[in-house]
């Protein structure tokens, strides 16, 4: 089931990022110290009520030097083409100007729903001067401040009415999606090429549920695929396309529907900054996650050097230290028919349930070994431990005092598990909980 999109679009300074960031707020850090993911983020889920869904800050979108009508412009297609309902933002205390007549004059052309918010309405006196905005053409106008956090629950409630049914992916649970990411030219059509001409491809390029999301079903000794394309094979050269901030809100989307990412390296380039932050988005959304070193053809190969690699694979992507590392050349096809196994693997790994039983034991024998250490003289209490959730795992181990699970002690806990359980290629989570 994917989650609907509500894009923020609006000419600068009306509020939106403001908004953004309250809609988003809490959830914005996962990992704290994951290295090198950056925080300033344009596309993040938000949730009101029992809904969850995705905002974009079309804002954000920054085009460098292209004049400000044109990036107006180009964001305001960005919200049309990728939103399931946008939000139109206007600022209360200036009245309508020229600049949200263009944005305006964009919108009607689209067929998505869109609702007005007159923002910096920071007191009752001031709602008397959102009548104007009727003019706008987009019905009623709902008056917020993003600074006080007022009127955002009717603003969501009507965006919300706007939300398509649930839109139920064709596709059973058996079959394992996964996308690929990385930086331009790391080689991920040519991957795709690679894996798809191998397999008899069963209906070529359906399209997703979004209409650019171009997913490619295909079956394997009796299992079904998905791939999920963030390569940009639309590709229609508009400006924001271009951006940096772009490619990565699409490898996002992609992400959110995938059971296994495949994070791919340039061989020939070397691990760059860019490769760390794109892993990072995998790892944070708790998807499994494999590392797929590309143009592996040329290297030259000496008796070390997949090993010399590997150091440095793991010591810049220390975060995902349970994702496999797949060498390989799409170009050639050496070594791609090792890539789908360790796809099966990962996916059944993130889906895979323990017994409750054996978790305990295996939890009872790391504390007799290793027992917790106490924090200002306080032990901590272990007494039970249980897995809540699957994709990925998720374990909640009660506690006497959930502030005395040290993240080092967790750490061991999380690697006792590993061990005993197996779970390469997903990241597993552990919560300690107050026994009641
Ligand atoms: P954006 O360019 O549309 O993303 O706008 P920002 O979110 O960056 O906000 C522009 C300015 O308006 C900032 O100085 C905000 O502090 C201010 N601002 C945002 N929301 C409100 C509001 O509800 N009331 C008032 N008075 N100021 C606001
Ligand atoms: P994308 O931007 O990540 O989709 O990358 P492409 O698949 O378009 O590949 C970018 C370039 O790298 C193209 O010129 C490919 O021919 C080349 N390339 C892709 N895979 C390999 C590989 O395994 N070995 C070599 N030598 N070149 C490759």
């Amino acid at each position: 089931m994917r989650k609907s999109v509500v894009a923020i679009v609006g000419r600068p300074n009306v509020g939106k990022s403001t908004i953004f960031n309250r809609l988003v707020g809490e959830r914005i850090s996962i990992v704290e110290d994951t290295p090198g993911v950056t925080r300033d983020r344009i596309y993040a889920e938000a949730e009101w009520l029992t809904t969850r869904f995705n905002v974009i800050d079309t804002g954000g979108i920054e085009l460098g030097d292209e004049p400000l009508l044109v990036q107006m412009r180009e964001q305001a297609n960005v919200a049309i083409d990728e939103a399931d309902v946008i939000i139109f933002m206007v600022n209360g205390r200036d009245g309508i100007t020229g600049a949200d007549e263009e944005v305006a004059k964009i919108l009607y052309k689209s067929n998505k729903p869109v609702v007005l918010a007159v923002n910096k309405v920071d007191n009752p006196e001031m709602r008397e001067n959102i009548y104007e905005f009727y003019s706008l053409g987009f019905g009623e106008p709902f008056p917020i401040s993003g600074t006080h956090g007022l009127g955002l629950g009717d603003l969501l409630d009507e965006a919300v009415k706007h939300f398509p049914e649930k839109v139920q992916e064709e596709i059973d649970d058996e079959t394992i999606r996964f996308s690929l990411i990385g930086r331009p030219n790391v080689g991920k059509s040519s991957l795709v090429n690679s894996l798809l001409g191998q397999e008899r491809v069963i209906v070529s390029n359906v399209a997703g549920t979004t209409r650019d999301a171009i997913d490619t079903p295909f079956t394997k000794d009796g299992r079904d695929y998905v791939i999920i394309d963030t390569a940009g094979m639309r590709k229609r050269g508009k400006v924001y396309e271009n951006t940096e901030r772009y490619s990565i809100m699409r490898a996002l989307k992609a992400i959110e529907r995938s059971d296994v990412v495949l994070t791919l390296i340039d061989a020939e380039t070397g691990i760059q900054e860019q490769d760390k932050k794109i892993a990072g988005y995998a790892h944070e959304a708790g998807k499994a996650v494999i590392i797929v070193v590309n143009k592996w053809d040329t290297m030259e190969i000496k008796e070390n050097t997949m090993k010399e690699f590997e150091d440095k694979v793991r010591s810049n992507f220390r975060f995902l230290d349970y994702a496999p590392i797949v060498y390989l050349s799409a170009k050639t096809k050496k070594r791609t028919h090792t890539l789908i196994p360790r796809v099966v693997e990962a996916s059944e790994n993130h889906a895979k349930r323990v017994q409750t039983n054996i978790l305990n034991e295996v939890i009872m024998d790391a504390l007799a070994m290793n027992p917790a250490p106490s924090i200002k003289g306080q032990p901590l209490k272990i007494f039970y431990a249980a897995q809540v959730s699957v994709k990925p795992p998720t374990f909640v181990v009660f506690v006497n005092e959930p502030e005395l699970m040290h993240f080092t002690y967790e750490r061991f806990l999380e690697n006792r598990i590993r061990e005993a359980f197996g779970f390469e290629g997903t990241p597993i989570k552990i919560y300690a909980r107050k026994r009641k």
